[in-house]
């Protein structure tokens, strides 16, 4: 897609469309950002710019040329994505990458080399690319993706132009999603996530997540904000339980860990929901107080399980001190 379809990234958007204006296009380029935010597709988008056969006034991409297209199917041998195997970036594929970069452009007057995860790179990796990063073939433009710049060798950071990519935020997230998804479950779905885009997407085809989500909005959500006489015992547990249905872990997680990812998660549905139910312009300040007030008990038990904190007693706490706070209000 052209830069100018692009949601969220205005500041990154503007400095490569500012880049492409001036005529000076950089050597190499290093996208910085958490993930899911649109890194690669804005490289993409930067490297269909600079190839396309008709730009716009502003130096962006017509998005129709010939060029435009093969890059929009991904298939464009001047906009190519490299991604490090299970064990980073090796020798070999450094070898690849470096043979590429000193080949013409195909139909392109440039060729784009677009390194995903680039902090992957081992020691024989970087070095083996650290020269042609440096100064490369005048027709080849690197493009350097990563979540953690800290990671890139120094050698490389101080020749590459450094471009920040911010997180999405709801409303962007649910505009890049469109038609895809409904506003509520991009709600739901956004802080699990963590605003990645294509965890947001992969999730929402998690059919046992979506009946989560319905059964906490149908079951437990009513309770938690009326029934101060609820037993903390038995909310803590319920909490639990819906917790066990969830399974965000990844292979490396300990058991705790799982348990710490899936907790937080139900914890981040309930807080969205009471959010997008309770805390509306025309609610009454009685319910906003309540809400509000319940909403600072989920943010803090989140943090003590995200930390580290014991998950069961955290739970119980936040059940006694929801419990305490409906009491009150
Ligand atoms: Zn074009």
């Amino acid at each position: 897609m052209p830069l100018r379809d692009i949601i969220g990234q205005s500041v990154a958007v503007r400095s490569l469309l500012g880049t492409l204006k001036s005529g000076r296009l950089g050597h190499a380029f290093l996208f910085i950002g958490p993930a899911g935010v649109g890194k690669r597709t804005s490289a993409l988008a930067f490297a269909q710019a600079v190839n396309c056969a008709a730009p716009m006034d502003d130096a962006d991409a017509c998005g129709v040329c010939p060029s435009c297209r093969r890059v929009e199917r991904g298939v464009d041998i001047d906009a190519r994505v490299y991604s490090p195997t299970r064990q980073g970036y090796r020798k070999e594929e450094a070898k690849e990458i470096r043979n590429d970069a000193h080949m013409t452009p195909n139909a392109g007057k440039r060729r784009f080399l677009i390194l995903d995860d680039a902090d992957a790179m081992g020691a024989e990796a970087a070095n083996a690319l650290l020269k042609v990063i440096e100064e490369p073939p005048e027709m080849s433009v690197f493009v350097l993706l990563t979540e953690k710049a800290d990671r890139i060798m120094p050698t490389i950071r101080s020749r590459v132009l450094s471009v920040p990519f911010r997180p999405l935020t709801p409303a962007e997230a649910a505009a890049v999603a469109g038609e895809r998804l409904s506003g509520g479950q991009v709600d739901y779905l956004f802080p699990i996530a963590r605003g990645n885009m294509g965890e947001i997407l992969r999730l929402s085809e998690d059919r046992k997540l979506k009946e989560l989500f319905e059964d906490v909005e149908a079951e437990l959500f009513e309770r938690l904000l009326k029934e101060a006489s609820a037993s903390p015992t038995r909310l803590a547990e319920e909490v639990g339980a819906l917790a066990g249905r969830i399974d965000l872990s990844t292979a490396e997680d300990t058991e705790s860990t799982a348990r710490r990812k899936s907790v937080a998660a139900i914890l981040e549905i309930m807080m969205s929901m009471i959010e997008r139910k309770h805390m509306t312009v025309g609610a009454g300040v009685g319910e906003m107080k309540r809400g509000c007030a319940i909403l600072e008990t989920l943010m803090n038990t989140i943090q003590t399980v995200r930390g580290g904190g014991l998950t069961e007693s955290a739970l119980e706490a936040m059940a006694i001190n929801l419990k305490a706070k409906a009491g009150a209000a």
